[in-house]
């Protein structure tokens, strides 16, 4: 899908109304005929090409390896995916007021179905439609809808842009110079292990160690703290989040790395820096997804929460805390390295 000029979007709303519009015209089906075996001898087009089906190997000769989903709770297949959308599908409407809450049941938990198949990207669509189309869908259905859309524009870019897969989509991008050697490997393995002393990136990131899911909200949370807090190349975020991710998808992950580092298509701009404990206090208020994931945390009011390091030391000793000890120090100031990034980005600009 290309703009009237003939070229590849490069803003979301344009390309999501042109989606819509396409979407809707189509009636959500897609013609797989052209996609059909064809008998090109007869030149009449008919299914009668002999397909030979080989014997399909066995998943240990194809190198995989027993996993824990039954542990994680992920019901695989098609009855698993139906399961999740049957939940979804009447919470639909409130979506746009509580996706942003990782303590909250808000989004459909359905990417893992998306990237393996187990679901029909067009069903979900359609069922998006028909939800707005009745009336029924509330302020939910569209930003639902939306985020699909998000889905496929990652795929488009990727599509006409496989550069971003090693380089940033804007170039001068590229002249940022990230932080490296031991200290910044010390620092990256800090976040990969949930230990940045900030509650709310480190219960993300035991999130993701724990379960390989993330919420999106804290997707961007952790991502923004390893590239403009700890100032450290996204590619090696992006690179962890592949590991880790059930759900991992080359174009979303990209997609979403390089909106949070400024670098990408249609991304935030770089002066945006999200403060990891303003994040905490909004989305995260009563801290109730903190202390699913940060026990030793647990004793702390919702309003100490977020930042630890600020309680004094008789209310340290109150809800059990020892810095250092059971609960890191912070490995940053956010307020000194909110500077520093500012600095570090400014190459942007020349
Ligand atoms: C740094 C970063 C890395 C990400 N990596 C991935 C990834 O590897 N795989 C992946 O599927 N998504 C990725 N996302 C996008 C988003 O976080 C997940 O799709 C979403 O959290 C999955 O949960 P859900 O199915 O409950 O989503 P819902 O909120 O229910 O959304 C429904 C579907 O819309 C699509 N979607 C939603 N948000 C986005 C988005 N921002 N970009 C692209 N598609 C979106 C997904 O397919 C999702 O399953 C990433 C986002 C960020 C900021």
């Amino acid at each position: 899908m290309l703009s009237l000029a003939g070229k590849p979007f490069s803003v979301f709303t344009l390309y999501k109304n042109v989606w819509l519009k396409k979407f809707q015209s189509a009636a959500g089906s897609f013609d797989l005929s052209c996609l059909a075996p064809h008998d090109t001898r007869s030149g009449q087009g008919t299914l009668t090409v002999p397909v030979k089906i080989s014997p399909m190997p066995s998943l240990t000769a194809m190198g995989f390896e027993t996993t824990n989903l039954s542990e994680l709770n992920i019901t695989p297949g098609m009855q698993g995916a139906q399961a999740l959308l049957d939940d979804f599908l009447p919470r639909m409407k409130n979506y746009r007021d509580v996706r942003d809450f990782p303590a909250v049941k808000g989004p459909s938990y359905l990417s893992v179905h998306l990237r393996f198949g187990t679901i029909s990207i067009r069903a979900l669509a359609r069922h998006a439609m028909h939800a707005i189309a009745s009336g029924q869908g509330g302020d939910g259905a569209m930003t639902w809808l939306s985020e699909l859309v998000w889905r496929d524009f990652y795929f488009m870019i990727l599509y006409q842009h496989p550069h971003i897969v090693q380089r940033a989509f804007k170039p001068q991008y590229d002249r940022i110079r990230w932080e490296s050697g031991p200290a910044a490997d010390v620092a990256f393995k800090a976040w990969c292990e949930g230990c940045t002393g900030y509650p709310l990136v480190d219960a993300s990131m035991l999130q993701l160690n724990q379960t390989g899911y993330m919420h999106n909200r804290l997707r961007m949370v952790t991502a923004c703290f390893l590239i403009k807090d700890l100032g450290i190349d996204w590619r090696r975020g992006e690179q962890y989040f592949a590991l880790k991710l059930n759900d991992f998808d080359l174009a979303a992950n990209n997609g979403g790395w390089q909106w949070t580092a400024s670098s990408g298509c249609d991304a935030q701009p770089y002066f945006r820096i999200f403060n990891p404990v303003t994040q905490s206090e909004k989305f995260d208020a009563e801290g109730k997804f903190i202390r699913r994931y940060l026990p030793q945390l647990a004793k702390l009011d919702a309003k100490r929460i977020h930042s630890p390091w600020l309680l004094s030391e008789a209310e340290r000793i109150k809800a059990g805390i020892a810095l250092g000890e059971n609960y890191p120090a912070p490995i940053v100031m956010h307020d000194l390295a909110r500077l520093k990034t500012l600095d570090r980005y400014a190459v942007v600009k020349k």
